[in-house]
């Protein structure tokens, strides 16, 4: 069977997802406490080039896969984004991962640009309250946050609301759907995400294991390689952990994507009971 087959069946069977993750970069404007990434102004920046971006995207239409994901450190500090976004989008449907923290001024202007495109915008606010939020996310957060997401509803940019949390009560709950309402953003659109004991969550005592027969399948190319999961390119110590990396050869794309359907064939069941997947 031609590899085009095997991902549309892997695909079409749920054994891995179809969307495509890149790291577009690893630098951040802000240091949470819990990040998977060790992100910050100061770390090395691990840029996926624009061309590489689009060029990976492109042969990912080409295998089959169905998607695209875009996940940092914070992409839109990269200052090319909006016109990779534009480019990607034109191949592939597309979700970008953002803290919402960037959208005002000029980059405002050009995510503007982005409305009526196939593309949506995942954005993290943890808690239903500026205290708690910024606690693990930083001054003015969720001040930041709240301001951003009407705007960009109103460019026409679908927004989903991504909280992250260890625990909540059924107070905390209550408040934070409340707080997504009235945001504009659906029920459906907000997704709870659980923190996994990698990078800087790991290192800080944090999260729940995450072995890879644990995550659901979804390949993900960085500067430094192809990996199982978007779980995996994470850094702890200043050092890239690698034990979901499938291989530092990630030019062509049919070659991580081979090594990524061959080794669905021997993971044990019950992958994927971590997280149904990144978003
Ligand atoms: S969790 Fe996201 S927003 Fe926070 S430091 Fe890491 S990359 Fe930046």
């Amino acid at each position: 069977m031609q590899l085009r087959e095997r991902i549309e069946k892997a695909i079409g069977t749920g054994a891995m997802s179809g969307r495509l993750w890149l790291y577009s970069n690893y630098h951040c404007n802000l240091t949470c406490h819990y990040c998977l990434t060790e992100s910050s102004p100061t770390v090395p920046k691990r840029i996926l080039p624009k061309e590489r971006m689009t060029a990976l995207a492109a042969e990912a239409k080409e295998l089959g896969f169905t998607g695209i994901g875009i996940t940092g450190g914070e992409p839109f500090i990269v200052p090319w984004l909006v016109d990779a976004i534009e480019e990607i989008s034109g191949e592939l449907p597309l979700t970008v991962l953002t803290n919402g923290t960037l959208f005002m001024g000029k980059r405002l202007e050009e995510v503007a640009r982005l409305g009526g495109r196939d593309v949506r915008v995942q954005i993290s606010l943890d808690r239903p309250n500026p205290i708690d939020n910024d606690a693990m996310r930083g001054p003015h957060n969720f001040a930041k946050v709240v301001e951003a997401i009407p705007k960009l509803i109103e460019y026409g940019i679908p927004v989903r609301i991504a909280s992250t949390i260890d625990s909540q009560t059924e107070h905390e709950k209550s408040a934070l759907e409340d707080l997504v309402a009235s945001l504009g953003v659906a029920k459906e659109d907000h997704v709870l995400r659980i923190i996994v004991d990698r990078g800087l969550a790991g290192a800080e005592g944090m999260g729940v294991r995450a072995p890879l027969e644990q995550l659901s399948p979804e390949l993900t190319i960085t500067t430094t390689g192809a990996f199982y999961s978007p779980y995996g390119p994470t850094y702890q110590d200043g050092k890239l952990q690698k034990d979901l990396l499938l291989t530092q050869k990630t030019n062509p794309l049919r070659h991580s994507a081979q090594i990524l359907v061959d080794l669905l064939q021997t993971v044990p069941r019950g992958a994927g009971d971590i997280a149904e997947g990144f978003i």
